[in-house]
């Protein structure tokens, strides 16, 4: 058990129906720590560069038009195993086998619109983090 940071975004489907609120308490209730957070528009130059790894799926247009359709939250978060413990308050990808209490099964619209982005491992978390955030922005 280690102390690890991971990274977050609210998605636009979120922003828009208000649950900002609603999605930081399932974090805060599961033992995770908001250390950095700001509301923002993604461009889609940055849209395009974040999910950069998934630009031969055939969903890729798709995914950046939405991300870029309303304001992101983005946020890290730290606690115990940071990156896996994020993974499984947000659910499965498809919020149809999304386990319940999970932030995807209560909130998510889509496969595509499905309320939150979570880093996938840690080296992950540490590049993601780094895209959006100064060390001087994030406090523990
Ligand atoms: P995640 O790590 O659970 O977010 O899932 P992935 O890394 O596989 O996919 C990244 C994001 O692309 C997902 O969170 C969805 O917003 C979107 N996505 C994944 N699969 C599909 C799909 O089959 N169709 C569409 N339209 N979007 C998808």
């Amino acid at each position: 058990m280690t102390t690890e940071r991971t990274f977050s975004i609210i998605k636009p489907d979120a922003t828009r129906r208000n649950l900002t609120g609603k999605i930081n308490a399932k974090f805060e209730s599961n033992g995770l720590r908001i250390v950095a957070q700001k509301r923002v528009r993604l461009t889609q130059d940055m849209a395009e560069r974040f999910y950069g790894v998934h630009k031969e799926r055939p969903f890729f247009k798709d995914l950046v038009k939405f991300m870029i359709s309303g304001p992101v939250v983005v946020q890290v978060l730290e606690g115990t195993d940071a990156v896996a413990a994020n993974r499984k308050i947000m659910g499965a990808t498809n919020p149809a086998n999304a386990d319940a209490g999970t932030i995807r099964k209560e909130f998510a619209e889509s496969v595509e619109a499905n309320s939150v982005h979570g880093s996938d491992s840690l080296e992950n978390a540490k590049n993601e983090i780094a895209f959006f955030f100064s060390e001087v922005e994030i406090v523990g």
